[in-house]
């Protein structure tokens, strides 16, 4: 009697994505009668890469991403799979204004702000966000004729020159700049429009103008019933649930935690040798000397890290990795007494221009953009630091960063007490920059990937950095790697 071999995957990497990758393998090939077996190897001591929640004097604080976009429709999807729909939580809309630093004074983004630009004339002429000459410029983007790319131009352009076309200067600097710094960390004159933003070239091309889009867009949502859940959501423990979910619902000893890997090496396939020449075995070599083998192998750890440990498999794969550049932020979450609040904006939170050469880049008002953020009588706030346009704040000391802080709370907030209690939390090298031309460098990564058998790449490095995107990701990369294992689901 023959004994049919069970393959192994190996995923490395125990982020949002990885772990999305291994639930998929599990969820479509459980059910068989000798489904694959799963090893995912990730380095730290806790998985989820840089989702983190922690109770804190009864705060739940968000050390790393604090929600997710529901347009896209991954995240909700896999909680729902797994059962967290009651634990969804929404935006508390009553709350949803973000405001702009200028000086010493925040400004609400004006009412009818959609993505860059402004959809009501009234509250958008009223508002000090933007001066006379910078609102009149604005709104020549009903004007202005569309980019007519010539034959043979590369059609991408970095968000810096997208917006200062359309919308101007002082639109940039003012609006689009710190927005998307809140979101990508970005320097926005490298910023590949294209494959950051990708709605903004399309509306371009479908309405000739960015306003009119989102006229037209208001237009065709009025009278629609209401979405089920706000454009952003949550869950009621903290992002960290969605982490434990899946860990919870895949097979015991799945998940190798303090298990950095060091290397992999591919091997030519011995047990199957003459079936099929193209199959080869993956080895990973561990940081502690040991090694461990598997036929198919995900690799969803950040694209410099990919790069490392691809460099003995395909140099031209890891320089192409490597050539995706990354930036470092920090979050600080602070509590205060809400009496040494008093007064403070009623909104989400707010960002700060880089022209501002202040050291925060963004805070967010946690305790007024979700319900149970902080316990009764207290304000959670969550500060965001670093990026590509400000790495010296990254660099400070913890000390120099808590007091930094401080300083721009005290000013734009007017908070002078001190906080209950506070988190710093870092992100080396964590945030992808989808630099001018991104998306014909991850096309080059795609076609050198697919010459290596039973592979695949994941992660936030190559078609967004959301949690969706990154859930996304892992799942189509669970899903080539079975089909790449001639093993059907539906057999
Ligand atoms: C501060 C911050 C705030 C953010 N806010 C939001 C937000 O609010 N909403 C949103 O949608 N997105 C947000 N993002 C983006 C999003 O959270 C990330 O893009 C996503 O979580 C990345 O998941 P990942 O699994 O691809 O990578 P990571 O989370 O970086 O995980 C990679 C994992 O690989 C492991 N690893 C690395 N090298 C090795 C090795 N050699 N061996 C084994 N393991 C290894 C690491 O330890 C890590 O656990 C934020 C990102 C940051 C940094």
């Amino acid at each position: 009697m023959t004994e049919t071999r069970r393959e192994r995957i190996a995923i490395i990497g125990g982020g949002i994505t990885g772990l999305a990758c291994a639930h998929r393998v599990f969820e479509l090939t459980k059910h068989l009668p000798n489904p694959p077996e799963i090893i995912l190897f990730e380095a730290a001591s806790v998985a989820g890469g840089v989702i983190s929640s922690l109770n804190l004097n009864n705060a739940i604080m968000e050390l790393g991403p604090d929600s997710f976009i529901t347009e896209k429709p991954w995240a909700l999807d896999l909680c729902q799979r797994l059962g967290l729909t009651n634990q969804i939580i929404p935006t508390q809309e009553a709350k949803r204004r973000t405001f702009i630093a200028s000086g010493n004074k925040l400004h609400p983004l004006p009412d009818g702000f959609v993505m860059l630009a402004p959809t009501k004339l009234l509250p958008f002429a009223t508002s000090p966000i933007i001066s006379l000459r910078g609102k009149l410029r604005m709104a020549l983007d009903i004007l202005i004729p569309k980019r007519k790319i010539a034959e043979g131009q590369n059609a991408d352009e970095s968000l810096a020159d997208f917006v200062t076309r359309r919308l101007g200067k002082e639109a940039l600097d003012r609006i689009a700049q710190p927005m998307i710094s809140g979101i990508y960390t970005a320097d926005p004159t490298k910023l590949s429009v294209t494959a950051a933003m990708p709605r903004l070239p399309k509306m371009e091309e479908e309405h000739g103008s960015i306003i009119k889009a989102l006229l037209k867009r208001n237009q065709n949502s009025s009278g629609t019933a209401g979405a089920r859940y706000s454009l952003f959501v949550s869950l009621d423990q903290g992002l960290s649930l969605l982490i434990k979910t899946i860990i919870k619902n895949l097979p015991e000893g799945f998940l190798r935690l303090n298990t950095k890997v060091a290397e992999i090496v591919r091997t030519p396939c011995k047990t199957i040798e003459g079936q099929n020449p193209k199959k080869s075995v993956w080895q990973i070599k561990l940081q502690d000397g040991s090694t461990c083998d598997a036929t198919a192998l995900i690799v969803s750890t950040p694209a410099h890290q990919s790069a490392k440990l691809l460099e003995s498999v395909d140099p031209n794969l890891s320089t192409k990795l490597n050539a995706i550049p990354y930036a470092s932020s920090a979050v600080v979450n602070l509590l205060y007494e809400k009496k040494a609040t008093a007064g403070i904006i009623d909104g989400f939170g707010f960002v700060v221009p880089a022209c501002e050469k202040r050291a925060i880049l963004a805070c967010t008002i946690s305790s007024n953009k979700f319900a149970n953020r902080a316990p009764e009588g207290y304000v959670a706030l969550r500060i965001f630091l670093g990026g590509a346009m400000q790495p010296e704040s990254y660099a400070l000391s913890d000390d120099q960063m808590l007091k930094a802080v401080k300083t721009d709370l005290r000013d734009l907030l007017g908070i002078t007490a001190e906080p209950v209690s506070h988190k710093i939390s870092r992100y080396p090298l964590s945030m992808p920059q989808y630099h001018l031309g991104h998306l014909a460098l991850v096309k080059e990564i795609g076609e050198a990937s697919k010459d290596l058998p039973n592979f695949a790449l994941a992660g936030n490095a190559f078609h967004g950095v959301g949690i969706p995107d990154c859930i996304h990701s892992g799942e189509i990369a669970a899903e080539q790697i079975l089909s790449q294992l001639n093993i059907d689901p539906k057999s």
